[in-house]
């Protein structure tokens, strides 16, 4: 851990996560997230996802499999009137020159800033606060560095297994030139890691996956976005920053 409470991947690998990983913890305890915290239902939802690149159209699908109402988001304005936004898989550099134009990006940095947002892969590069391999402008949401291509050429995809916080049986996981999660911020939960690398996090209404759980069958990891969508619409629930009530 470093001075601010960060966990520096690499260095103290079991910093940051103590309090997380403590068998008194409800976490640890109910290893189900899913707790209930209101009575919406996935219909009563309106789920934008960001279209103007990469593989929205997959994201979209295991939305439609959900039940969501889901919008594509292509221009600016196309943010109002979503309760949360899909930031999905695709070119993270390409995304941003899209995103230049039009004040799009601004746009985009004040709805993170308070709506619920889930990014895998490119989007969870674009949601970071830190992004090297090379250095590029993000929207800051997210309190991780975050290494693109971090797997290199010769490796960089793979489908793998592991187990997850969200309970249930272990989780394919597809990595496509996936990017590596090298440090997270204190109020960052790791959620599933691979190689002692987090590979899915949560911050407070903000969901990252390194990988793409919108090409697996498994809605698990959709389902749990939504679910912190519903807390966030909830007139009734207090917003929760770990979505353990
Ligand atoms: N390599 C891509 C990037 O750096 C991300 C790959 C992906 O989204 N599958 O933006």
């Amino acid at each position: 851990m470093n001075s601010s409470g960060d966990r520096v991947i690499g260095r103290s690998k079991n910093d940051g996560i103590s309090a997380f990983t403590s068998p008194d913890h409800p976490m640890a305890r109910s290893p189900d997230l899913f707790c209930s915290v209101n009575s919406l239902k996935n219909t009563d939802l309106i789920i934008g996802v960001l279209a103007l690149q990469g593989d929205f159209d997959a994201h979209r699908q295991t939305l439609d499999r959900l039940g969501v109402r889901n919008v594509p988001v292509r221009k600016p304005e196309e943010l109002d009137g979503i309760d949360g936004l899909v930031i999905p898989g695709g070119e993270s550099s390409t995304f941003l020159k899209f995103l230049e134009r039009e004040g799009f990006l601004n746009k985009l940095r004040d709805f993170v800033s308070r709506k619920p947002a889930f990014g895998t892969c490119a989007g969870a590069i674009l949601l970071a606060k830190e992004v090297v391999n090379p250095s590029q402008p993000s929207l800051g949401a997210l309190d991780i560095a975050i290494q693109r291509n971090a797997y290199g050429r010769q490796i960089d995809s793979s489908i793998m297994t592991g187990t997850t916080k969200l309970g249930g049986d272990p989780l394919e996981m597809v990595f496509i030139r996936a990017p590596r999660i090298e440090r997270v911020g204190a109020s960052v939960q790791v959620l599933a890691e691979r190689e002692n690398h987090p590979v899915l996090v949560r911050d407070g209404q903000i969901l990252a996956a390194t990988f793409h759980p919108e090409l697996s069958n498994d809605l698990r990891v959709h389902e749990f976005f939504l679910q912190m969508v519903k807390e966030a619409k909830s007139p009734t629930s207090t917003p929760q920053r770990d979505g353990l009530n």
